[in-house]
């Protein structure tokens, strides 16, 4: 068959991008069997089918495509936009990841010199950007699972390049995140065997940073992993209780953070590090788990309401310090909540007296019910019923915490924000 030539499709082609509007795979499928049906055939802007399906962000479509030989980095559309400009554009993970996997090139440029991630920022698909930004391809790391020069061994096991290879590509930074990550993998929470990844993270680093086209944020990135593969290492070696030890140590350091941050110097070095290396701005409106710092964590603790977590292990790992204080949190986000429904109640008498004389004036307002004093206690959709924190997690059964001072002279005075700050330094001592 002759190379696809700009705007000139047959009809099943035609009929196939109709079929990948609709997100019907199936169809597709059947379509993409024709002998009439090139799958990098390009439509009158130069837009190929994995294109369409990556703007339209139909994730099994991009899938199905792939595997009939779509060319991830075909480069005919019109302003030079590729597959994985329009997962970026789309605001896809998933599809931004299969680009990336597919062999995409993160440093193509379109008409007007932007790249995916560029374009993908301008938009405010920022996750995308995280995505493209991290990306590291496989390849590159099993490079170093074979034997090199005068090496005998290669410098990593075949089997760790795997669990590695996860850690280097993730998106969130956080200490804690990746410490779950190693002990997620017994091959890998092993003195040996992270001795062998972080000097493969040195050597990755050094490349980075001597290449021509420089990449010091990748560069950093390897170090910065590197470091905390080094600690495991130190922890492993000196402590019974192995990364567990690690993990609430760096719990305990976050809760100074977050003291910091109530106080208002933000931003911490940690956000500046992950800003750093993620491309993520600041303006996130999404939950991050209490312990690990992951997006998205949409788990409550039961009690106070007041601390997000990603599930009940992160939880678990939290509560031998958080216990000191939910009760005091729980007590502050009741007042919140108080002040809160008090507020609204306030807002609403206005609303009303608006109205009516909105109403004298003539003007028809529309029927609105109002809603009861008690319409902020609506169920929480986010509230975590399933575990009572207080129940035997292995972490409950430390000694019980001081009781919190409900007669502090402090609470009348000052800001709940001041309360809390003073109550965790009070749990501390
Ligand atoms: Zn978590
Ligand atoms: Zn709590």
């Amino acid at each position: 068959m002759a190379p696809p030539r700009k705007g000139e499709l047959s009809p099943e082609e035609k009929d196939l991008l109709g079929v990948i509007a609709k997100g019907n795979v199936e169809e597709a499928g059947r379509l993409l069997g024709s002998k009439n049906v090139h799958v990098n055939c390009l439509d009158e802007h130069g837009m190929t089918p994995l294109m369409h399906a990556a703007y339209k962000g139909k994730v099994d479509m991009c899938r199905l495509l792939l595997r009939h030989g779509a060319d991830v980095n075909c480069n005919e559309h019109e302003h030079g936009y590729t597959a994985l400009m329009f997962a970026g554009l789309s605001g896809n993970k998933e599809i931004t990841w299969m680009m990336l996997e597919a062999g995409a090139e993160t440093d193509v440029v379109n008409s007007v010199g932007r790249t995916a991630a560029q374009m993908a920022a301008f938009v405010g698909q920022h996750d995308c950007v995280t995505i493209i930004n991290n990306f590291f391809p496989r390849e590159r790391l099993d490079y170093y699972t074979k034997p090199q020069g005068l090496d005998k061994e290669p410098k990593l096991p075949v089997k760790l390049a795997g669990p590695l290879h996860k850690i280097i590509t993730t998106t969130n930074m956080h200490p804690v995140k990746i410490v779950l990550l190693v002990k997620e993998n017994p091959l890998l929470a092993e003195v040996e065997a992270l001795q062998k990844c972080y000097r493969v993270l040195d050597l990755i680093c050094e490349k980075c940073m001597k290449q021509k086209d420089m990449n010091e944020v990748l560069a950093m990135k390897m170090h910065y992993i590197s470091c905390i593969f080094q600690k495991c290492i130190t922890i492993l070696k000196e402590r019974e209780d192995k990364l567990d030890g690690f993990i609430k140590r760096y719990v305990l350091l976050q809760k100074g953070l977050k003291g910091a941050l109530l106080l208002g110097s933000d931003p911490t070095a940690f956000s500046v590090l992950t800003q750093a290396i993620t491309g993520q701005v600041g303006f996130v409106d999404a939950e991050f788990c209490t312990t690990c710092g992951e997006k998205g964590a949409d788990k409550r603790c039961s009690v106070c309401k007041m601390v997000m977590y990603c599930d009940q292990n992160c939880q678990k790992i939290h509560w031998f310090t958080h216990k000191k204080v939910c009760k005091t949190l729980k007590e502050i986000h009741e007042k919140q909540e108080l002040e809160a429904a008090k507020e609204k109640r306030k807002q609403e008498k206005k609303q009303k007296k608006d109205e009516a004389q909105l109403e004298q004036a003539g003007s028809t307002s529309e029927e609105q019910s109002a809603p009861g004093p008690d319409a902020t206690k609506e169920a929480d959709p986010n509230l975590w019923i399933p575990t009572d924190p207080t129940e035997e997690t292995e972490l409950t059964k430390e000694p019980e915490a001081r009781a919190p001072r409900p007669d502090s002279p402090l609470e009348s005075e000052t800001g709940l924000a001041d309360i809390a700050l003073q109550k965790i330094r009070d749990s501390e001592e």
